[in-house]
């Protein structure tokens, strides 16, 4: 591998590189999206590769709380692991409650 590398001219073997970097970056993201840190996976990818990946696995990933029961839960899903409500029907209700507080806070 390392010497069909080196056998290539510079700017082919830069475009190689810059490539297979690209890649991981895509392949961060794509881990990073199911753990809700898509932009942090990608720059781990580009610049770490697989060991970015695997720091990736090993944060935390940064879910959102259930308005119903407060388990961690990924923004997108449609329901709520623990207690199977319409999460994103919860979470749009509670960002509505928070204006209406923030409004009669206001008066
Ligand atoms: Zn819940």
């Amino acid at each position: 591998m390392i010497d069909w590398l080196l056998a290539l001219p510079w700017p082919e073997r830069i475009a190689v590189l810059v490539s297979a970097s690209m890649l991981a970056g895509v392949l961060g993201g794509w881990i990073g999206w199911f753990r809700n840190r898509m932009g942090l996976g990608m720059l781990l990818g580009v610049l770490l590769g697989p060991v970015g990946w695997l720091l990736l696995l090993l944060l935390r990933p940064a879910y959102v709380p259930c308005p119903e029961c407060n388990a961690a839960a990924h923004p997108k899903w449609a329901r709520c692991p623990v207690c199977k409500c319409d999460l994103q029907r919860a979470l749009k209700r509670s960002a509505g409650s928070a204006q209406r507080a923030a409004r009669a806070d206001w008066r």
